[in-house]
């Protein structure tokens, strides 16, 4: 093993640390989606930077957001390039740790219809321990706000939750979803979901209405819940306040990562003081640039590439 953290930014006042996952996403174009015992011809390979954390450490850093990265990557080629996009972003990779297990992969095939089938090989993201986060505690003391997500360990992501800085918030996209301690939930402000996601975690007493799913959320602890719902916008709710926000209207291309880029912009915002509301309009201007152009972290705007507020 060859970590190389010590977790330092020097004191520095830390406007979002990501900690949670990094892959490399390995696509290759087929005809045909292979069935089991079959081989097929594909395209060249594309290797693209992935993994929730690491999408959203860029997509916040590309805003302008003095931004961390936590994670774990191997001591390999796919490492080395994701550490390369998340420097070029301009986030800190000081916590970054290396070795331990292969770099984790998305292994995915995408049809001419966009279907895709995707393995994915967590490698070197399982192995961030609770251990890690402790080591790591300069980082965790210097942000504002910490967001994670479940492609990490789930206790580690509950190391993460103690660890926080008096007066820190915590941002969770529980992705992939998963039953959350007690312990977790209580310190998400807010818990960030998707349609899907908040239906697995809310199950068959979901209801059909977001207001609803956000009212059941609301009950299992978290201080604030945000629900986003695709080019419909996002809604947000705490204890005072259920409040529709609309996205900008644009020409989809690809939505993946979209979610992430809301996330980390929204936990950027909220820590420079707005309102959930106003956090979530600006998280959702992110959002809709974001499924304006193809890839993930490829897709993430700048500042000044944002669209207008949706009316
Ligand atoms: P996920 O990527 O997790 O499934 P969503 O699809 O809900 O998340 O997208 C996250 C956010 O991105 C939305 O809340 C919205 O602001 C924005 N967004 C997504 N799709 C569109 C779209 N087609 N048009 C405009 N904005 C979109």
């Amino acid at each position: 093993m060859n970590d190389n953290n010590a977790g330092s930014t020097g004191g520095a006042d830390l406007e979002l640390l990501v900690v949670g996952s990094a892959n490399a996403d390995l696509v290759v174009g087929v005809e045909r989606r292979p069935a089991a015992g079959e081989t097929v011809l594909g395209s060249d390979l594309a290797v693209h930077p992935g993994g929730k954390g690491g999408n959203q450490a860029v997509a916040a850093a590309r805003l302008g957001a003095r931004t961390a990265l936590l994670a774990r990557v191997g001591d390999d080629a796919h490492g080395t390039l994701l550490l390369e996009a998340q420097r070029a972003a301009g986030v800190d990779t000081a916590g970054v740790l290396v070795g331990g297990a292969p770099t984790g992969v998305a292994l995915i095939t995408v049809d001419p219809s966009g279907d895709n089938s995707i393995v994915v090989s967590p490698g070197a993201n399982a192995r961030l321990t609770p251990q890690d986060i402790r080591a790591a505690g300069g980082l965790l003391a210097a942000a504002r706000v910490v967001s994670s997500q479940l492609e990490i360990p789930l206790e580690t992501v509950a190391e993460v939750v103690r660890g926080l800085r008096p007066g820190a918030r915590f941002v969770l996209n529980p992705s992939p979803p998963a039953p959350l301690p007690a312990e977790v939930l209580a310190a998400c402000d807010p818990l960030v979901v998707n349609e899907h996601e908040a239906r697995v975690i809310l199950g068959d007493d979901a209801g059909d209405a977001p207001e609803e799913w956000a009212r059941g959320l609301l009950a299992l602890g978290p201080r604030s819940v945000v629900i986003t719902l695709g080019a419909a916008g996002a809604l947000t709710a705490d204890s005072s306040d259920v409040v529709r926000v609309p996205s900008p209207k644009v020409d989809a291309v690809d939505t993946t990562g979209a979610g992430d880029a809301f996330t980390a912009a929204l936990g950027w915002r909220l820590g420079l003081g707005e309102e959930l509301p106003a956090a979530a309009a600006y998280a959702a201007r992110v959002g809709a640039a974001a499924v304006t152009r193809k890839g993930a972290q490829d897709s993430y705007p700048t500042a000044s590439e944002l669209p207008t507020a949706a009316p």
